[in-house]
């Protein structure tokens, strides 16, 4: 059974109310998770200071309006990509669907890899998606973007607590010795010397790290667990390094950086973040990331409940690579044109590829969250887009392989070889009935000279060939096909060059068998061809994109990525199009009849220069 969302509460957003009726969500053990904590009132008597601290800050507030709180946590070291996707919908889907607050955070604890740029990337990409960080839970202005830099004095007084507490000491073990003291799955870790150290003298250490006085790396700063834990991520984690380096937040303020472990439970504590929702690989973690905010809890710097932590499979999706480090690497080695490459699987790409954010979001739905690892077929995320552009998309006829096709009756039919004859097709055909897009129909013109597909013409046809052909040697007729919204012609001949390459195919267009009119179908065509008239079409620039990779996993076996680039993953075409695309607007997606979906390129096109993407092919169901 599928489980529907939280009825409208109190707590309700405006943006929640706003959103468009989402079809029936599948449950997953998340969504079910998140059902027994609200009926158990888990979280109902949580306070919300109105920004993210500590205990005494929530405290002193207002008891939280948001029934529950997640958050999407990106690095920003690189751009998001499709499976950063799945977590933004992921978190804000449910915050949205049981009246909570879904936050931002960039988790920028790490110096050397952030950038600002990265910042405004995942900005973008957040709000594209469709998603907010205004959460309007606790009033209009009620913002929900966070640094976890800006927790840095928190997590350094945190630090100290746990020294004088006895829960973290100094090592000044080498790295090496650190590493070979840590022991393995067979071998328990051996005690630091420096483990039995008081708390004073731990103490003074942490302030000279803190204050410079030490190169980086000299120590670092330990949890007291226990180095005989079957749970290596519980010997004696380290909590704080010395690195200089400027920080792109907080510059040279500080000198000494928190681990990841250490600052992401904290960074949720002091958000009071609910469900903090993270990847499996994540799930060894989950001892420490208690152990950490119950310390800081019987100190009280926290306060229960405390937020815990749930793991998802992450998306792993055939053709692509999902990891920031290795799409970085193809940027930076320069094998794709930037991190908006039409090509990669980030954000950026898809939106320059022509995707839309309800196709992302659908495939997000549709995908779900599951505890184990699988993989999905990149064709679902095809299936996602198409099932969105099908009914939105105007048509648009585009010939992308261009052939010249001359109508040897014209003249005579119509007194002038220059005369042309106004023809219609409807935007959208199929709409389905009340569907709320009506376009006015598309109008071009046909004339004497036209433009067809190569491969609609074969001077001698294979077996079972409907589209055009001479007449035959043997005595058969030139074939007869519909050119789409007009007539019916019957090919006559064709020239080709000395090498047999053909410049040229006539036909006689049969009178009376225009579209639309009562003669239509007085007379049998096989098959129907795209084509636009030499008189009115637009010449493009078509940029037809394949895969980036041959294989459906790049690094199977521990192969690598770049051996498996494909060589011919974008060809780029002097198409003509339809006059109505010349007042297409960048990131106007249509249907290329018989194509597939195209987009204008969002940085590229203009009114001087077309240039489309294709997204994705049709599904092939034009035959022969
Ligand atoms: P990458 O390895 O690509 O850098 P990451 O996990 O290191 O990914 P973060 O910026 O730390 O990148 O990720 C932000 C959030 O997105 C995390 O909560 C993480 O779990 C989630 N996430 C990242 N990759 C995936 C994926 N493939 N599927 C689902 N969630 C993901
Ligand atoms: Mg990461």
């Amino acid at each position: 059974m599928s489980s529907r969302p939280a009825p409208p509460t109190p707590h309700r957003t405006p943006s929640a109310e706003a959103a468009p009726p989402t079809e029936a969500k599948p449950s997953h053990f998340l969504r079910q998770i998140i059902e027994a904590d609200l009926q158990a009132g888990t979280y109902a008597s949580r306070r919300w200071g109105g920004s993210p601290g500590d205990a005494a800050h929530h405290a002193a507030g207002a008891p939280d309006p948001a029934r529950i709180r997640t958050r999407f946590p990106p690095e920003p070291n690189g751009y998001l990509h499709i499976g950063h996707a799945k977590s933004i919908c992921l978190n804000f889907g449910l915050a949205r669907d049981y009246g909570g607050v879904c936050h931002l955070r960039f988790d920028d604890t790490n110096p050397e890899k952030e950038e600002q740029e990265y910042v405004d990337a995942i900005d973008a990409a957040v709000r594209w998606l469709g998603f907010d960080w205004q959460s309007g839970v606790a009033g209009p202005s009620d913002s929900h973007r966070y640094f976890a830099s800006d927790y840095f004095d928190f997590m350094y007084r945190a630090a100290e607590y746990l020294v004088q507490a006895g829960h973290a000491y100094v090592d000044e073990q080498s790295a090496e010795a650190m590493r070979a003291n840590r022991g393995d799955f067979n071998r328990p870790g051996l005690n630091s010397p420096d483990r039995s150290r008081s708390p004073a003298e731990n103490l003074e250490r942490l302030r000279q790290m803190r204050a410079g006085l030490h190169p980086d790396g000299a120590m670092v700063l330990r949890a007291k667990i226990d180095m005989a834990s079957p749970n290596l991520n519980l010997r004696d984690p380290a909590l704080y390094r010395i690195r200089r380096a400027t920080h792109h937040r907080t510059g040279d303020a500080w000198c000494i950086y928190p681990m990841y472990t250490y600052a992401h439970p904290i960074e949720d504590a002091l958000e009071q973040i609910t469900h903090s929702i993270c990847t499996l690989e994540f799930e060894d973690q989950r001892p420490f990331y208690d152990w950490l905010l119950e310390r800081l809890a019987e100190g009280g710097l926290l306060q229960h409940p405390l937020p815990r932590q749930y793991e998802f499979a992450r998306l792993n999706l055939t053709y692509v690579l999902t990891s920031k480090r290795k799409l970085a690497q193809l940027v930076s080695e320069g094998r794709v044109s930037g991190w908006d490459d039409p090509r990669l699987p980030t954000l950026a790409g898809l939106r320059r590829r022509g995707y839309t954010p309800s196709a992302i979001r659908l495939f997000a739905e549709r995908i779900g969250a599951s505890k184990s690892d699988s993989w999905i077929d990149y064709a679902t995320l095809e299936g996602c887009l198409r099932e969105d552009l099908e009914h939105s998309a105007p048509r648009a006829m585009a010939v992308l392989e261009p052939l010249k096709l001359v109508l040897q009756n014209w003249a005579e039919l119509h007194g002038s070889p220059d005369a042309t004859e106004r023809c219609t097709l409807p935007a959208l055909p199929h709409t389905p009935e009340g569907g709320d897009v009506a376009l006015p129909p598309r109008q071009f013109l046909l004339g004497r000279e036209l433009w067809i597909e190569r491969d609609d013409f074969a001077a001698v046809p294979p077996k079972g060939y409907k589209r055009l052909h001479p007449p035959q040697a043997d005595g058969g007729p030139g074939n007869r096909v519909r050119l789409k919204g007009a007539y019916v012609i019957e090919c006559t001949g064709y020239r080709a060059d000395a090498n047999g390459h053909i410049t040229e195919v006539h036909a006689v267009l049969l009178p009376g068998t225009k579209s639309g009119s009562p003669g239509a179908d007085s007379v049998k065509a096989k098959a129907a061809i795209t084509w636009v008239a030499a008189a009115d079409a637009v010449p493009a620039e078509v940029r037809l994109y394949e895969r980036l990779f041959n294989t459906a996993q790049p690094e199977a076996g521990g192969a690598d990525f770049l051996q498996a680039l494909n060589p011919d993953s974008l060809q780029t075409v002097q198409a003509w199009l339809e006059p109505t695309l010349a007042q297409a607007q960048p990131e106007q997606r249509f249907q290329f009849e018989r194509h597939g979906y195209f987009v204008a390129d969002r940085h590229d096109h203009s009114p001087a220069r077309l240039v489309f993407n294709r997204i994705a092919a049709l599904k092939d169901s034009w035959g022969k």
